[in-house]
């Protein structure tokens, strides 16, 4: 069984593909959407999705979120006494998912469709992969995100030659695609988009004109107090659904704040935000060569597309109004589960061939002559340019840049920089020539980058056919392979927190949250429910335990719907 997985900034789904639907998973709380949040307490015991959530308000340094930003890079986030990289809390969130969906589906499942957005680089794609063997999930493919999205929104049932624009805002990025249907093909015609704006800097919109409109002087608020002004603000955005004015309160220091925001005024706040998302949308159009009224239809998916202000805001570009049929936030793990279930030939899914584009450029390092006529090195020179339809193959010739050069070196470098250094390098390949004067000898370089992202080099020397050859993907795997078996180890001592204990766990994280958050007689009303729940739950029998859950259940409830003042 390959299953489908959405692999968020702010949450992560399964989905998998069963006679002739695609079907949610749902986590060990009966929830599509597990939140990408992990946590660690004392005695090494992981926590994933809602728990870990409901932690990171009580214990903020022993908890991490929104990792996936720093997918591929070596940033370290530091949970209580130990250091993890973004790919291993990613390992976290899926070996949840791999559970939950084994105990769901009732089967071994050892193999994933994995999105990502489709503007993650060759290290961010690796690391993504990385993740899932950390979590003993086979990576059968790595997919763009607007890609699933489209074939969750059936491409292959659309007319000829329809375009498409998918417009992905999830919690933590933003994507862009431009996508093609003809024939039996489905083409990504360009991509665009910025890894560092999404929802939760609309909330931080809110949580800026909180604290500024109530004048709290910033740099006195903990942690924890931030976290939870954030949890307000956040609860505030969503309400801007079906409201046009909301309010966010919460206590500071035993001291109800609260201020009521208009969704006018909360759109002049998010001006900047909305300029930068028009950018991404223009430079995909131009990529494309293709004008706004040539899109025939709009797609939104991402949790932050439900936003009003998004929707009218996209709307006000477009002209008309964009396509919203599939849940925004089930979209892109849909089409994994329909990409997973093509890949196992399953008949029930017509046959869609997919071409998709490299979003970056892939090139190599070049000397140029100046102005005063002399050489200089260090420039970069696209060979595959960013959007190009994949496979592709493409070759080009270079010449000896001095007198009896006797090597060239061909760094193989991903990126948009002219110049090569700001340019990711991905490796080099040198090859021996003879000696002669400058432009005399000739190698012909060959770009190969297909649909897994597997980039393969080949360089030739013309005069003595000397060929070399380099596969960027599987080269870099065994190191990878060693480091990810290393780290599998040093990672088992950590044990994800028994799932059958999983509810009880939330509420009473809940619990604890709530009785630093509430004060009087509420905050005696919780402590009281805490102490009778855990005496339930230290008699271990599961009928009682469930009662006792309901009831506890009800009681925080109660107290956090109720007005807070
Ligand atoms: P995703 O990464 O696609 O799961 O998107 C998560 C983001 O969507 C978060 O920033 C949420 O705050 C945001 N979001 C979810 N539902 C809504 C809603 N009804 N209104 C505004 N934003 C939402």
């Amino acid at each position: 069984m390959i299953i489908g997985i959405d692999l968020g900034t702010t949450n992560s789904l399964a989905c998998y593909f069963d006679k002739n639907q695609t079907k949610m998973i749902p986590n060990r709380l009966g929830e599509n959407l597990t939140p990408s949040v992990v946590s660690i307490d004392e005695d090494d015991n992981i926590y994933v999705g809602k728990v870990a959530k409901e932690r990171k308000i009580l214990y903020p340094d022993m908890t991490a979120d929104v990792f996936k930003r720093s997918m591929g890079t070596n940033k370290e986030f530091v949970l209580g006494d130990k250091k993890f990289k973004a790919e291993e809390l990613s390992s976290f969130v899926l070996k949840s998912l791999k559970e939950d969906a084994e105990v769901f589906l009732q089967v071994k499942v050892e193999e994933a469709i994995i999105s990502v957005p489709a503007y993650f680089n060759d290290d961010q794609r690796k690391a993504t992969k990385k993740a899932g063997e950390l979590a003993g999930l086979k990576v059968n493919r790595i997919i763009n995100e607007p890609t699933a999205a489209a074939i969750a929104y059936g491409i292959d049932k659309r007319d000829e030659n329809t375009r498409f624009l998918v417009f992905d805002l999830g919690g933590g990025t933003f994507d862009i695609s431009i996508l093609e249907k003809f024939k039996n093909i489905m083409e990504v015609r360009a991509v665009a988009g910025d890894n560092f704006i999404g929802g939760e800097d609309f909330t931080e919109v809110l949580y800026r004109f909180f604290v500024n409109k109530v004048g709290i002087d910033e740099e006195k608020l903990d942690k924890k107090t931030i976290s939870r002004i954030r949890k307000q603000c956040e609860k505030a955005k969503l309400e801007f659904s079906n409201n046009k004015t909301v309010t966010i309160k919460c206590n500071i220091e035993d001291t109800p704040y609260e201020t009521s925001v208009n969704i006018d005024d909360y759109e002049k706040s998010c001006e900047l935000l909305l300029t930068k998302i028009r950018k991404p949308i223009e430079r995909s159009l131009k990529d494309a060569k293709i004008k706004l009224n040539q899109i025939d239809e709009i797609i939104l998916i991402g949790g932050a597309t439900r936003l009003p202000i998004i929707r009218k805001f996209v709307g006000k570009i477009f002209g008309r109004l964009p396509n919203t049929s599939v849940n925004p936030d089930e979209a892109v793990a849909i089409g994994a589960a329909l990409q997973a279930a093509m890949k196992e030939r399953n008949e029930c899914i017509k046959d869609i061939v997919l071409t998709d584009v490299c979003p970056f450029s892939l090139g190599t390092e070049v000397s140029v002559r100046t102005m005063n006529n002399k050489r200089e090195s260090g420039y970069f020179c696209p060979i595959i340019e960013r959007n190009t339809v994949i496979p592709v193959s493409r070759t080009e010739t270079f010449y000896t840049a001095y007198d009896n050069q006797t090597r060239v070196v061909v760094e193989i470098l991903q990126g948009e920089s002219r110049l090569a250094r700001n340019n990711l390098k991905l490796g080099e390949i040198s090859v021996t020539v003879p000696k002669g004067p400058e432009g005399s000898q000739s190698i012909d370089v060959t770009y190969t980058y297909d649909i897994n992202s597997i980039l393969e080099v080949v360089v030739k020397v013309n005069s003595t056919g000397e060929k070399k050859k380099v596969i960027i993907q599987k080269g870099n795997e065994k190191i990878s392979e060693e480091d990810v078996k290393a780290r599998f180890e040093e990672l088992s001592y950590l044990k994800i927190h028994p799932r059958d204990q999983e509810k009880n766990k939330e509420l009473l994280f809940r619990g604890e949250r709530m009785y630093e958050e509430f004060t009087g007689e509420d905050r005696q009303v919780i402590a009281d429910a805490l102490i009778q729940f855990e005496a339930v739950l230290d008699k271990q029998n599961s009928i009682l335990i469930e009662q006792a859950r309901d009831e506890f259940k009800r009681v925080l409830d109660e107290i956090e719907d109720e007005e807070l003042f």
